[in-house]
């Protein structure tokens, strides 16, 4: 039998603020919270009392109750009041819908102020009060009495019980990894902690727990999953804070699909327990190559809520032969060097000011484009622009086509090299998409993108850097390239088979965000040795990186497997934000600091010396 869950009442309430309903009403009953809201008509004070589970009226009559009516005279917003009394039916035509407790009111016997409170710097019970956000995280614990915090955090925490129990189900056990470590790159700067004990050395604080979570794979484990925290040194953008939160996971004797599987069912389970309204778009979820993603949505997190895909526009713009013959130079040229001409269509468009065709231009150019071309259907199918002219009817129908444009669309055109074409059109695509409205709010649109390239060419170090962490997986059938075009994995080039390796990593997209990434790991010590070979480490290095690593897989590892999601990544786009700081309790700033605590600040001249630091070179400090 499950044991009863712990009661809310306390010494100073018998209920929460959220508790009572018409059925109470005639009973007793003590409430406590701070005065959201008070109301003064003279021998009568309403107080609005609240605390996280709901708001209750509360009626202070000075004929029946003159001492409580004299306290509640006192009382300002943000106190801290105990109120004791009798639960009420409202009059008639008194009830608020708005509130689960609008039937009733507590009658106060006896109202108690257990914490005077200062004017709030900001409006804490009006949920559309603009709120400068540097005053919200100075005052943070102001702002999360705030409705919409509430229900943020609280939905934060739904989430994270939510992915804990899933995991449980599935056999998976949480595990926790330590923070000092040693340097687990992924990508980002370190963030590092100087040693006390062992003078001139330092830990890195992980950027995830990536290697301890495939040691724990050699530990037998089996499944491990975690919710940890990660510090990434990097600049930071709305869905990046210096330190955040993933779900980071990782299985034994695995393959590609048993981990997405997996990965899959958890996230819709997660994602109906969290927020049970949203519909989830498609199911099973979408799953494209890499390539695919690129070609088709110039992104490698596609946004899937609407359509409005890029296409190629050279079959429209060559001959029968394939020869360029558009008339148009720019593109005869860029398709004659064996580049790109691609497009995307903007609905409803065509009647877009000049000004607007030099400002989505004007960020093209921005994105790395050379320029932009515009088309606009007009009725009867005719193309106009500045280079309209130069296509031919029979071109401009070929291009139409090509686009799905009808009357009134705007198509809009990048001719260069594939990776900036594609790129460029991808998020020319997201910012037109939000412009347009395009995307249903309300829709969860999950999608897998997988076999990334395992590398890229890094052509001032001379080697194949990994694109996502040095530990990913090729798919199978691309081993055999894991090696030079001279076969000498130290004399690396760019035409090197290594380039042409698909990798065995896969990444979970949402409404256009990137949720998560991970990979089926190289678990064979020669192979791993192979990578990071052609990754340009030396043996050397390769041991004083991943020694450790390096030397369990002598002792048996088995196939293995993870992934890691972003935990304040879903929690936002879960409540409709676009910020992850605002599923944040205390999180920092733009510019890393916390205003709150005022972090980071100057450490004590002690601290300096114990650790036997100085600085040198500090702005504005003599060095
Ligand atoms: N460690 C990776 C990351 O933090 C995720 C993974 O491959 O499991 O992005």
């Amino acid at each position: 039998m499950p044991a009863e869950p712990f009661s809310l009442a306390t010494p100073y309430r018998t209920h929460t603020s959220g508790d009572l309903r018409a059925d109470d009403a005639g009973t007793s009953a003590r409430l406590a919270g701070w005065v959201h809201r008070r109301r003064d008509y003279g021998k009568l004070i309403f107080i609005d009392l609240r605390d996280r589970h709901g708001i209750t009226q509360v009626v202070v009559d000075a004929a029946d109750a003159p001492e409580a009516h004299e306290q509640a005279n006192r009382v300002r917003p943000e106190y801290v009041i105990t109120v004791e009394g009798e639960v009420a039916l409202r009059e008639p035509g008194q009830e608020n819908a708005k509130l689960a407790t609008g039937a009733v009111e507590l009658q106060a016997r006896t109202v108690t102020i257990l914490n005077e409170a200062k004017t709030p710097p900001f409006y804490v019970n009006d949920p559309d009060a603009t709120i400068d956000e540097s005053l919200r995280l100075k005052y943070r614990y102001l702002d999360i009495r705030r409705e919409q915090m509430q229900r943020r955090l609280l939905l934060r925490s739904r989430l994270v019980q939510a992915i804990r129990e899933v995991h449980h189900a599935a056999g998976f056990v949480e595990v926790e990894t330590p923070n000092l470590i040693k340097s687990t790159p992924e990508g980002a700067r370190d963030f590092i902690v100087p040693s006390r004990l062992q003078p001139g050395t330092v830990y890195a604080l992980p950027q995830s727990p990536q290697q301890l979570k495939q040691l724990l794979m050699v530990g037998g484990i089996d499944r491990y999953f975690q919710i940890a925290r990660c510090f990434r040194d990097e600049d930071l953008r709305g869905d990046r804070q210096p330190e955040f939160t993933q779900l980071d996971l990782e299985m034994s004797f695995v393959d590609e699909a048993t981990v997405m599987a997996f990965i899959e069912h958890m996230v819709i389970d997660v994602t109906k327990a969290t927020a049970p309204e949203r519909p989830i778009r498609e199911v099973p979820f979408p799953v494209f190559e890499y390539e695919e993603a690129m070609e088709r949505f110039g992104s490698d997190k596609p946004e899937l809520r609407y359509a409005m895909e890029l296409y190629d526009l050279a079959p429209a713009l060559t001959d029968a032969d394939g020869a360029p013959a558009s008339g148009f130079r720019v593109f005869d040229e860029t398709l004659a060097a064996g580049n790109r001409v691609k497009g995307i269509t903007a609905p409803g468009m065509a009647g877009a000011t000049r000004r607007e065709i030099d400002e989505l231009t004007e960020m093209v150019r921005r994105f790395g484009a050379k320029g932009l071309v515009h088309l606009a259907v007009h009725p009867g199918g005719e193309l106009h622009g500045p280079i309209a002219k130069f296509l031919s009817a029979g071109t401009q129908a070929a291009v139409r086509e090509a686009a799905g444009a009808s009357d009134g669309d705007l198509i809009l055109v990048v001719a260069d090299v594939s990776d900036t074409a594609n790129d460029v059109l991808g998020r020319l695509r997201v910012e037109l998409g939000g412009r347009l409205a395009l995307a249903d709010p309300d829709e969860l649109a999950y999608c897998w993108v997988h076999h990334f390239p395992m590398y890229q060419w890094d052509e001032p170090f001379k080697r194949w850097d990994a694109t996502h962490n040095p530990f990913s997986g090729v798919v199978p059938e691309d081993e055999v390239l894991l090696t030079t075009a001279s076969g000498d994995l130290d004399d690396r080039s760019p035409e090197d088979p290594a380039g042409r390796a698909k990798a065995m990593q896969y990444d979970v997209a949402l409404n256009g965000w990137e949720l998560g990434g991970g990979s089926v790991r190289i678990w064979k010590p020669d192979l791993l040795a192979r990578s990071f070979n052609l990754q340009g480490y030396t043996r050397d290095q390769m041991r004083e990186r991943f020694g450790a690593m390096l030397e369990a897989f002598e002792y048996g590892a088995p196939p293995h497997g993870g992934i890691a999601l972003g935990v304040d990544r879903w929690a936002a786009l879960l409540s409709y934000q676009t910020n992850i700081r605002e599923v944040m309790a205390f999180p920092k700033t733009q510019s890393g600091s916390d205003l709150m605590l005022e972090a980071p600040s100057a450490p004590d001249e002690d601290q300096l010396q114990e650790l036997g630091l100085r600085f040198v070179g500090v702005p504005g400090k003599p060095g």
